[in-house]
């Protein structure tokens, strides 16, 4: 039976969506799922994780090459033939590292894994997503990371939770992470994302689109790079292949062309609705719904509809 670990990233003691993604990933490919988890509050995220067991590592200052050795190590340890981490900031900086330490190829941002009958097959976008490739490992053991959004949750567990003593030594360290002012979702996390391009006009606008992101109550704002790049919006809010790669479960393109390198970032998006005047705007080729019209008369109405929506439950 085959066992993959996974690294699962939490905060204040919850496990984080994209972690539990990468574990529900590894539950579907069947055999034993271990779970790997450092820091403070690990043991308490640990607890009802649905993996057979899980690791927690007490790291006093986050190192991803002190990760890495002791994700390697406990792969050498479980003869595990596969680790899966989320594509976000942290997967990406440890997975490479553990590919490097077990002398394996990294597969990266991963947007399927199925068993195939000579092992994993995994499903990852190429060339800013113009082609989709479908790839069969020959390593002994996968490395991945996994788009976020992707695959289903990890369903609830009772892991045997032991603990681990981390190994090698951190050639950086991270002192202090700041965190964004007001608190506002991160796009690359947010079931639904809003994003507005050029067609906005002017910065001023833009509280149509915090307007309608507000309205949905789970929605975080995102935008084109050139908006971004003009300073309208912080880059932190960037979709595409220079900025985040976001996968919602909705994504509204408004007043967006949609140049490939925008839908580099969210063309796996569930569904995709976009709004732009101009009817042959490429965004209409990949949008499941289109509305061809003026952003500044359909914004307030779309965003009363929303309100309406949810009030009537
Ligand atoms: P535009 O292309 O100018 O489109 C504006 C749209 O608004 C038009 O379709 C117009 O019809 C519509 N519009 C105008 N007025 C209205 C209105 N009143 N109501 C409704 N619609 C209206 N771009 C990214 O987004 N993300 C990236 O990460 C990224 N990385 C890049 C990397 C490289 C190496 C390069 C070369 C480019 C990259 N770009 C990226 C830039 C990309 O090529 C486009 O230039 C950019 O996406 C265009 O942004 P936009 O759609 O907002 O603007």
């Amino acid at each position: 039976m085959t066992t993959i670990l996974v690294l699962v990233e939490h905060q204040n003691g919850v496990a984080k969506r994209a972690s539990l993604e990468a574990l529900g990933a590894a539950n579907a490919l069947g055999g034993t799922t271990v779970a790997v988890l450092f820091g403070a509050g690990a043991a308490d995220a640990a607890k009802t994780l649905g993996a057979a067991r899980a690791l927690t590592v007490d790291l006093d200052a986050w190192s991803p090459d002190r990760a890495a050795a002791t994700i390697a190590e406990a792969i050498a340890a479980h003869s595990a033939t596969g680790f899966l981490a989320a594509s976000t900031s942290t997967g990406r900086d440890v997975a490479p590292r553990v590919a490097a330490l077990c002398d394996v190829p990294l597969y990266s941002d991963c947007t399927a894994l199925a068993a195939g009958a000579n092992g994993v097959e995994i499903t990852r976008p190429w060339l800013a997503g113009k082609l989709i490739a479908k790839l069969a490992p020959s390593s002994a053991i996968v490395v991945a990371t996994l788009r976020r959004n992707c695959f289903a949750l990890a369903e609830e567990g009772a892991p045997e939770v032991e603990s681990l003593a981390p190994v090698g030594e951190p050639k950086a360290t991270l002192t202090n992470v700041e965190a964004k002012a007001g608190g506002k979702l991160d796009v690359a996390e947010a079931a639904v994302v809003v994003s507005g391009g050029r067609g906005m006009k002017e910065p001023e606008h833009f509280h149509l689109i915090e307007e309608l992101a507000a309205a949905f109550g789970n929605a975080a704002v995102g935008a084109s790079r050139a908006v971004v790049d003009a300073g309208w919006r912080p880059h932190a809010e960037q979709v595409g292949q220079t900025g985040k790669t976001v996968s919602p479960q909705l994504y509204i393109a408004v007043g967006i062309s949609g140049a490939i390198q925008h839908l580099a970032g969210m063309k796996t998006s569930a569904t995709i609705v976009a709004i732009n005047k101009d009817a042959d705007a490429p965004i209409f080729k990949l949008a499941d719904f289109g509305i061809v019209g003026d952003a500044f008369e359909i914004l307030p109405a779309l965003t009363e509809a929303v309100k309406a929506a949810r009030a009537e439950g």
